[in-house]
C-alpha cells in the first residue's frame, strides 16, 4: 500500500473502508466541541452506543420483575453467562464449552493458577516475561509463595533485549529446551502491553507442551485485537478482560478458555463455586461439588449481569464485523499510523520518533509504542491539549492503538497534523 500524508488520501481510504459505519455505532468523546482522536482502545474502549439500551433493559426487568427476572427476564439471569458463549467461542477460537465469562482478569489469572500451577518436587517455575503488566508480576508472585516457594528460586523471567526491548523467541525457546523439566507453567501476555510485540503463542504452545509444561496466555491485549486459534494451538489456559479492545466499560466482565482436554477432569483442583455446580442439580443445594463438563465448571458466582450486559453489546459488533476484516483494516491503520510518524519525524527538526513495536504485522496488532526522542511529556500534553487521547510512559514513550472498530484513516491524519505542529513549537 502506497501511504500519502494528506487529507485527501485519509478520505478516500475512509470511504473505501468496509468496516466505516461501525464509528457511528460508538459515543466518541469531544474536546472543545470537536470529537478527539482517540488512541486509547487499549486501555478503555469507547461506549457502544447500544450498551446503554441494554443495559437498561436488565434494569427495567429488574424493577418489573424482582426475583422472578432470574427466570422471567428477557434474557433470564440464571444463564445470563450463556449468551456470550458461541460468540466468544467464535472471537478466541475456541470450542463453546472451552469458554467463559466471569470475574475479573487477574481473579481469573489466580484461578486458572490454581488449576494448572501444580509444582512439584522438581517441576516447580513459572517462565514469565520479565517486564509483565504488574497485575500478573504480582498474582504469579503470590501464587509462587502460596505454594511455598521463594520467588526468586521457582520464577524464571524471560529477558527482552536491552536495546530493542523485544523478546527474541529463541530465549523462550531456549529455556524451555534447557529447563523445561523444572518448569511447570509457562505463564505470558499475548502482546506485550508496553511495547506491543504480539507473541507467536502457537510455537510458545507447541514448545511447551514438548517439556511437559502447562501454557496459560494472558490475552488482555490481544482479544479483540489479533487472530486466536486457542483450541488449534493447544494452549492449557487464557483469560483475558473485555474492557480494552472489548469496548464493554470500565472494569468489565473477563474471559476464560480451559482446553477441551480439561473439560472432563472432576479431580482437578480448583477453587469452587455454586456456578460451577453440574446444572441439573444447581438450586438442590447438595454437598459435594460436580464440576460443569468445561469451561463452565469453573465459575464461582452467579452472574453479574449489569456488568456483563454492556459486553453483550460489543461482542455482537465484533460478530457482525469479523475478527478477519477487523484485522485487515487494523493492519492498514497501523502501517498508515507508522507512515505518518515517519513522514513526520524526518521533516522534524528537535523530534525524532523511534517505534519500539516491531514492524512486521505478524508481530503486533494495531498498537504503537514510539520513544520520542529530543522531546519529553510537555509534547505529549501538548498532544493532548489539542485532543488526542494517547498514552504516556515514562521517560519518553507514547503508546498508541488505532482500533479498526471505530478509528478511522481521518483520525490518523488529523493526528500527524497535530504531532507536526506541535513538534514544529517544541
Ligand atoms: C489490563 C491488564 C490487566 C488488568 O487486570 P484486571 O484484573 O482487569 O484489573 C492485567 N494484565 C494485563 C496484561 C493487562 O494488560
Amino acid at each position: 500500500m502506497q501511504f500519502e500524508f494528506s487529507a485527501d488520501f485519509a478520505k478516500k481510504m475512509d470511504e473505501k473502508d468496509p468496516l466505516r459505519s461501525f464509528r457511528d455505532e460508538f459515543h466518541i468523546p469531544k474536546k472543545n466541541g470537536e470529537e478527539v482522536v482517540y488512541f486509547t482502545g487499549n486501555s478503555l474502549g469507547l461506549q457502544p452506543k447500544k450498551a446503554r439500551e441494554i443495559v437498561n433493559q436488565e434494569l427495567d426487568d429488574w424493577a418489573a420483575l424482582g426475583v422472578d427476572g432470574h427466570f422471567e427476564a428477557r434474557n433470564p439471569w440464571y444463564a445470563y453467562h450463556e449468551l456470550f458463549t458461541e460468540k466468544t467461542a467464535r472471537l478466541v477460537g475456541g470450542l463453546p464449552h472451552e469458554v467463559v465469562m466471569m470475574n475479573g482478569l487477574t481473579t481469573n489469572l489466580h484461578l486458572m493458577m490454581a488449576s494448572f500451577y501444580r509444582p512439584e518436587s522438581k517441576r516447580f517455575k513459572i517462565l514469565c516475561e520479565k517486564k509483565a503488566f504488574p497485575s500478573d508480576q504480582y498474582a504469579i508472585e503470590s501464587q509462587v509463595k502460596f505454594h511455598g516457594y521463594d520467588p526468586k528460586d521457582a520464577i524464571i523471567e524471560i529477558e527482552p533485549d536491552p536495546e530493542t526491548q523485544l523478546v527474541d523467541h529463541n530465549s523462550i525457546y531456549e529455556i524451555l529446551e534447557q529447563q523445561g523439566d523444572e518448569i511447570a507453567l509457562v505463564l505470558i501476555g499475548g502482546m506485550n502491553y508496553y511495547t506491543g510485540q504480539l507473541f507467536n503463542m502457537e510455537t510458545i504452545t507447541r514448545a511447551a507442551r514438548k517439556a511437559g509444561v502447562k501454557v496459560g496466555f494472558d490475552l488482555a491485549h490481544a482479544a479483540g485485537n489479533v487472530k486466536l486459534d486457542l483450541h488449534e494451538w493447544g494452549v492449557d489456559f487464557a483469560c483475558w478482560c473485555t474492557y480494552k479492545y472489548l469496548n464493554s466499560g470500565p472494569g468489565s466482565i473477563s474471559g476464560v478458555f480451559v482446553h477441551e482436554r480439561h473439560a472432563d477432569k472432576p479431580d482437578l483442583p480448583r477453587l469452587a463455586g455454586w456456578w460451577g455446580h453440574d446444572k441439573s442439580e444447581r438450586f438442590q443445594m447438595k454437598p459435594g461439588f460436580k464440576p460443569i463438563y468445561g469451561a463452565e465448571g469453573w465459575q464461582l458466582s452467579n452472574a453479574p449481569v449489569l456488568a456483563m450486559a454492556p459486553h453483550l453489546a460489543s461482542l455482537d459488533q465484533f460478530d457482525r464485523a469479523g475478527m478477519a476484516s477487523l484485522i485487515e483494516k487494523a493492519q492498514l491503520l497501523t502501517g498508515y499510523l507508522e507512515f505518518v510518524l515517519k513522514s513526520v519525524s524526518e521533516k522534524a527538526v528537535n523530534l525524532e520518533i523511534e517505534i519500539l513495536t516491531p514492524e512486521s504485522p505478524e508481530e503486533r496488532g494495531c498498537q504503537l509504542s514510539v520513544f520520542t526522542h529530543g522531546q519529553g511529556k510537555e509534547l505529549f500534553d501538548k498532544l493532548t491539549e489539542e485532543g488526542v487521547v494517547a498514552d504516556w510512559r515514562e521517560p519518553n514513550v507514547i503508546r498508541m492503538a488505532p482500533v479498526p472498530m471505530y478509528n478511522s484513516f481521518m483520525d490518523i491524519y488529523r493526528f500527524g497534523e497535530i504531532l507536526q505542529s506541535a513538534a514544529a513549537n517544541g
